[in-house]
């Protein structure tokens, strides 16, 4: 299995080096040359299997040769065992069709751990092999993972990589800006190899930090620096498992040929975009429906054809801050597929290749003016695959009330709340669509966003006891003993930092 770059410079990459590359050389992200097939028997061969069964039939489609068999079942069930439920993303009846898929039975709690928990171990195993086949003296290979967070991806990269060996990780987060669960869950690591760096400034200012220095090649190169964010493949990859997992829950509930709607509150559009790979390796899918909050740049490009920053305006603070973003880094991803399909013409290679010529300039253009335009035949073929609708911060929030109050009660996180409020809006399109299921992926558990949730239940009049949803790991976690180095706000002072790490190992 080969993968080739989004902006077209880069092709004929192995999963590996894609895997720990992370972004390519010309900017852009990788993707398959070409998709597998499944298996002609998937739907009766796969349909009794365990999530890590089903993980590795559909990891090993995209892995080739570059991980056996026995090597790469063993490594996915490691991943999943640390999730709190054997089901791993279970799927959980809301109302009448609608759905619920938790995806947030993780270490962390959020959905970021089904591809976090399988990155780290990844990333693990390719620095073994590499060091077992070194030459007698050569330097071990290590790798230095360098990210910045707001809150949510930084606990889930850190539970990811603990006391992953060869590995290295510093998590930068603006001080005193991380809810105080976050900032707990993440400084409460101890192993070693992990460092939490509070920064005296903004995530902007952290984000920069990481920048500054990936830009600097001898320092990346000499630490091996390297990315887990959400651009990287593994991720994208990881997650596909469970559109396939919902789709055989509904089967076993009963319905014999499931078409579900997959509703999915978006933000860097990695989530997403798995059902969209998923879809395109022949998964009945309804629909694919984007559910942005205020930061609603990919509902906007569904409704106008035009990808178009909020400048002015920036990116908006809400209560699903996960969301919060004002560009989705995977969506050029998608845009690749709609560009080789739609705006160029020529063999399969040919387009290909002009493809990736065309993301290239949209990018260059978004860079430059802050947006760029698709054809109307593209828009259309885009519509094809995906819904789209946005909710506000009171809908957010009253959205959550709602499900509290009825009986059953379920409790929402502000993120899947956006979904389930988009869910509703577009009642209608179900219906033309003949009523199929329809499956809202819930990002992450309750309890991790408490202040809006809280808020929700008490504006509504409602009383809700805390603790007692409380995962266990979260009692008296606020408690525990914590680690972290302060640094004041600039690449220089973190790269030293790294530096006395490093020396210091
Ligand atoms: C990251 C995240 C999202 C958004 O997922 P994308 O892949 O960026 O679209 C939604 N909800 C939660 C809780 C998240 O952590």
């Amino acid at each position: 299995m080969l993968y080739r770059s989004t902006r077209g410079q880069s092709k004929g990459q192995g999963f590996e080096s894609v895997v720990l590359e992370g972004l390519a050389a010309d900017g852009g992200l990788y993707i398959p040359e070409t998709l597998p097939s499944l298996p002609s028997d998937w739907q009766t061969a796969w349909a009794k299997l365990s999530f890590s069964e089903l993980a590795t039939e559909l990891i090993s489609l995209f892995v080739g040769s570059d991980i056996s068999r026995a090597e790469l079942s063993d490594l996915v069930h490691r991943s999943y065992a640390t999730f709190d439920t054997p089901e791993v993303t279970p799927l959980v009846g809301l109302d009448g069709k609608t759905h619920i898929l938790e995806l947030f039975h993780g270490p962390t709690y959020a959905f970021k751990d089904v591809a976090l928990q399988f990155l780290g171990n990844l990333f693990e195993f390719f620095l073994e092999r590499r060091n077992a086949q070194k030459a007698a003296g050569e330097p071990d290979h290590k790798i230095t993972v360098v990210g910045a967070t707001s809150g949510d991806t930084g606990s889930a990269a850190i539970y990811g990589l603990r006391g992953k060996k060869n590995v290295s990780v510093f998590i930068l987060h603006p001080e005193g800006r991380v809810s105080p669960i976050q900032e707990a869950q993440m400084t409460t690591v101890l192993d070693a190899n992990v460092h939490n760096v509070s920064i005296a400034g903004t995530f902007d200012d952290c984000q920069d930090i990481v920048k500054q220095l990936f830009g600097r090649a001898d320092f990346k190169k000499q630490h091996s620096l390297g990315a887990i964010n959400s651009i990287n493949w593994a991720r994208i990859l990881a997650q596909i498992t469970y559109y396939f997992h919902a789709y055989f829950a509904l089967v076993r509930q009963g319905n014999a040929e499931p078409k579900p709607v997959f509703v999915v509150p978006s933000g860097n559009f990695g989530d997403i975009l798995a059902g969209f790979y998923a879809r395109s390796l022949g998964l009945p899918v309804g629909k694919l429906a984007i559910a942005t909050n205020a930061n609603d740049i990919l509902d906007r490009f569904l409704r106008s054809g035009k990808y178009e920053k909020n400048s002015a305006q920036g990116v908006l603070a809400t209560p699903s801050p996960a969301m919060d973003i004002l560009v989705s880094s995977n969506f050029e991803r998608f845009l690749w597929y709609l560009a080789r399909d739609n705006e160029v013409v020529g063999t399969e290679a040919e387009r290909a290749d002009l493809a990736g010529a065309t993301i290239a300039q949209w990018m260059d253009e978004l860079r430059a003016s802050g947006s760029f335009a698709v054809s109307p035949k593209a828009l259309e073929a885009a519509r094809a695959v995906f819904w789209s609708g946005r909710c506000s911060d009171a809908d957010t929030y009253t959205t959550i009330a709602k499900y509290y109050a009825k009986t059953p009660s379920y409790l929402l996180d502000p993120h899947t709340a956006v979904g389930v409020y988009v869910a509703e809006t577009l009642a209608e399109d179900i219906a033309q669509l003949g009523s199929p299921d329809v499956v809202c992926l819930s990002t992450a558990h309750p309890a991790k966003f408490s202040e809006a949730v809280l808020k929700a239940v008490h504006d509504d009049g409602k009383s809700l006891d805390f603790e007692s949803i409380l995962p266990p790991p979260f009692v008296g976690l606020l408690g525990k003993p914590r680690r972290c180095e302060h640094c004041e706000n600039s690449a220089d002072a973190v790269a030293q930092l790294i530096v006395a790490k490093a020396a210091s190992q």
